[in-house]
């Protein structure tokens, strides 16, 4: 039993820039030897996905694009997988958004529609994807989300992400036990905070890293590279009696 993940693929999701969590996850997965395929959403991150794909320097890596708020960009985005390279392994689901003003302040002020938005993006896309890759996942396979603290307790500023979180962690538990039967097993990886372009919508975020530096047992922040191990380790015949599971990737910051 090994890590090495030659010979299958994996498709990346969210992927921003260099700093994302998903370039964590896509680098540990390319350092095992896997093939990958990226996904994204919107042009104006396009060439920045590109030019991180083109780094890697690996043969039959795919950049695609997919806005996980439309039905029809996910079907066309999986049926060119699917023309492309037959089966797949694994997914990494590395997907969120809420609007920056609800990200600050009181919980009890979210507006229907920021409530409805972060569902939309950081939850109900994570079914919406399973339901495509599962019919690629001829061999089974793993999918793997990012989940935080947040959907498991209240922590001030996170709000309506927190919510949108926990519906994550629930949809995590629902989508394993439908894709059991078909050997696929469904994760998620409970990372620390981390500076990342989406981390900086939230209030505060710099007094959430200190407070980790200084009170977290293992007293430092996480880093994108520990998730990606940890994803690997996911995505890996090691873990293969694992699903529906979180695994706290946080310098043991959960437990106190
Ligand atoms: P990031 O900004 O690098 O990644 C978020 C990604 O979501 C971006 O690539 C963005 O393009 C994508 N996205 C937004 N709307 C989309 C849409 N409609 N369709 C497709 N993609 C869309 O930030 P990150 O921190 O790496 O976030 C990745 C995941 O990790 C998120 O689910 C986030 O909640 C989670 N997470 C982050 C932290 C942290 O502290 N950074 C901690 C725990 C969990």
């Amino acid at each position: 039993m090994s890590l090495s993940l030659t010979g299958k693929t994996y498709v990346v999701m969210g992927v921003a820039n260099k700093r994302s969590i998903a370039w964590g996850i896509a680098r540990s997965l390319h350092n095992a030897g896997a093939r990958l395929i990226f996904t994204y959403a919107g042009e104006r991150i396009e060439s920045s996905v590109r030019d991180l794909a083109n780094s890697l320097e690996a043969e039959g890596t795919l950049v695609l694009p997919c806005d996980v708020t439309s039905d029809e960009a996910i079907a066309t985005c999986f049926a060119e997988i699917k023309e492309a390279v037959g089966t797949i392994h694994g997914l990494a689901h590395c997907i969120a958004f809420a609007k920056t003003d609800e990200l600050k302040g009181e919980f009890v002020n979210t507006s229907r529609d920021g409530f409805l938005l972060a569902q939309n993006i950081s939850s109900y896309s994570l079914t919406a994807v399973a339901k495509e890759a599962r019919g690629l996942m001829a061999e089974g396979g793993s999918i793997v989300t990012l989940t935080y603290l947040g959907g498991e307790r209240a922590i001030p500023n996170y709000n309506v992400m927190g919510v949108a979180k926990a519906s994550l962690d629930a949809s995590v538990r629902y989508l394993a036990a439908d894709l059991g039967k078909d050997g696929i097993r469904v994760n998620s990886i409970s990372a620390g905070p981390i500076r990342t372009l989406s981390a900086k919508a939230i209030g505060e975020f710099n007094s959430i890293l200190n407070e980790i530096e200084e009170r977290a047992p293992l007293r430092r922040t996480t880093t994108p590279e520990e998730v990606g191990d940890t994803a690997l380790f996911l995505f890996s015949e090691l873990s293969r009696g694992i699903t529906g599971e979180n695994i706290h990737v946080d310098s043991g910051y959960h437990i106190l």
